[in-house]
């Protein structure tokens, strides 16, 4: 089994006691990460603190050119980063539409070098005989991230390299059940970093509390569920940290009647079904027009039905298992409730048995409003379909839910589609795709989805306070 440490201060840090990172696909543990105390989490918080000035002091250009070294590190690493995140995730190398470790890793190199190349120019409000005014960003501080086992590797990189742009330091702790990808990338930017400006601890959900209630933290962004959102903020007031919260999503999408059912049916698996719907901004809920509903949830049900199930190490992996045994119990507990409520189950829907966490791609009809499946967020590989026949009537449906991360709109009428798709309340709408998200576009959740965005000049100010500096000229 591999052994990994933590780094803290540019150091190797090990604990009394490890964590065994479970790989999904055999339900056996491959690799054993430090279990840190609290006190590593004060350490790891000195050393960013102690880093910061000389960090935030970098010129730009400076801070720029060690990010794109660090892009340059994760390239030259990319198989051993791909081999770890299958086995922490379980997702394919390749999968489904090229959604894999392979995306994961190529993904976190290009938001790397997005990111780096990200300005943050002086405001200037006001320049007249009588003063000049302008609007400078400044760091935050110490940085705490605190990540989610879906895309662990992506996501850590969300929150990092926009934090450093910035001139920010860093304290991260990723997902006690996929930390390793993670754990390499620090230990390879800490080859090109000064010491202290990128630190990692691992641990479970106490040592994320201990970090959301940290003094000596400026800022938590957070990626995971509702519920450990809420608490962080909670957590959080003890200083004002600021927040990013990313939080879980129950994404609706309205296929509109003028599609062919044929065409969309392929893209909409995708859609709801990459990385085994184990994605905040995936398809999670699907209104299809009575029409044409027939079609459409058998044809998804052929294409769930010959979806290529398996070990992500296998190169004709489309899908691999849920992530952890307790997600896939609540898989397929939701599944249970649509099957003893009348819903019909048209592909998967059994448990099967055997070594890891596996679980056939779900497609649910005559699903409605009020099942578990529909109104809770699922993350795992099962798509309810619903049935309407009044626009109104599903926007309203749609929009009848605390989350807000994302929706989308099918049709082969694109202004139509965009009118009626900015009527749903979420961060991003996308009109005949869902999901995809770019690194210069902002992207975040309304109501219980999230608080701000990451991504882009948006998301690079997030990491920043304002300065707003007048000179009287006069
Ligand atoms: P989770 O909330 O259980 O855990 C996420 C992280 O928080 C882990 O590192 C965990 O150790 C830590 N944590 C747990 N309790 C904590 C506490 N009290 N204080 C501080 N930290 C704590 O989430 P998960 O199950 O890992 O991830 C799945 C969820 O993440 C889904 O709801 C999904 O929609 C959401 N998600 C959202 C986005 C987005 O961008 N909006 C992206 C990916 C995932």
């Amino acid at each position: 089994m591999r052994e990994f440490n933590m780094i803290i201060d540019g150091k190797a840090v090990s604990a009394v006691r490890g964590l065994e990172v479970v790989n999904p696909a055999s339900g056996r543990p491959f690799a054993v990460v430090p279990a840190a105390s609290e006190a590593d989490v004060d350490r790891a918080v000195a050393a960013a603190r102690a880093a910061f000035p000389g960090w935030s002091g970098t010129v730009a250009a400076e801070r720029q050119r060690l990010i794109l070294a660090l892009a340059d590190a994760l390239e030259a690493n990319m198989p051993e980063l791909m081999e770890l995140v299958t086995r922490e995730t379980g997702k394919p190398l390749g999968g489904l539409n090229g959604v894999g470790a392979g995306m994961e890793v190529g993904g976190a190199i290009a938001w790397t070098r997005v990111t780096a190349a990200l300005e943050l120019p002086v405001e200037v409000i006001q320049d007249n005989d009588e003063a000049r005014v302008e609007v400078h960003r400044k760091p935050l501080g110490v940085v705490g991230s605190i990540t989610p086992w879906n895309w662990p590797l992506m996501i850590a990189i969300w929150h990092v390299m926009p934090a450093l742009r910035a001139g920010n330091t860093v304290v991260i702790k990723p997902s006690e059940l996929t930390p390793t990808a993670t754990l390499r990338f620090v230990e390879l930017a800490n080859a090109i970093l000064p010491p202290g400006v990128l630190n990692i601890v691992t641990g479970e959900r106490d040592i994320g509390a201990a970090m959301a209630a940290h003094p000596g933290i400026d800022k938590i962004v957070f990626t995971g569920s509702t519920p450990t959102g809420r608490k962080i903020m909670q957590s959080a007031a003890g200083n004002l940290k600021r927040l990013t919260l990313e939080l879980g999503g129950n994404d609706a999408g309205i296929v509109l009647p003028d599609v062919d059912p044929k065409a969309v049916a392929p893209r909409l698996f995708a859609v709801g079904f990459h990385n085994n719907g184990q994605t905040c901004a995936c398809l999670k809920r699907l209104y299809v027009h009575d029409s044409l509903y027939d079609e459409v949830v058998s044809e998804l049900a052929r294409i769930a039905r010959e979806a290529v199930v398996g070990d992500g190490m296998m190169s004709d992996t489309q899908l691999g298992p849920v992530q952890n045994k307790a997600q896939l119990r609540y898989v397929h507990e939701l599944v249970e409730d649509a099957r003893a409520r009348g819903a019909r189950i048209l592909s998967g829907g059994e448990m099967p048995t055997g070594d890891g966490y596996f679980y056939p791609p779900t497609i649910i009809a005559d699903a409605i409003d009020g099942m578990r499946v529909v109104d809770e967020e699922q993350f795992g590989p099962v798509l309810p379909v619903i049935r309407y026949t009044d626009l109104d009537d599903v926007i309203a449906r749609a929009n009848d839910n605390d989350n807000g991360l994302g929706g989308s709109v099918w049709s082969s009428d694109i202004d139509h589609a965009t009118r009626i798709g900015m009527r749903l309340e979420c961060g991003t709408l996308w009109v005949n795709e869902h999901g995809a998200v770019q690194p210069d576009a902002p992207f975040g959740g309304v109501k219980q989805s999230g608080i701000g965005v990451e991504f882009g000049r948006y998301g690079l100010e997030e990491y920043t306070s304002i300065q707003t500096v007048k000179v009287m000229k006069r």
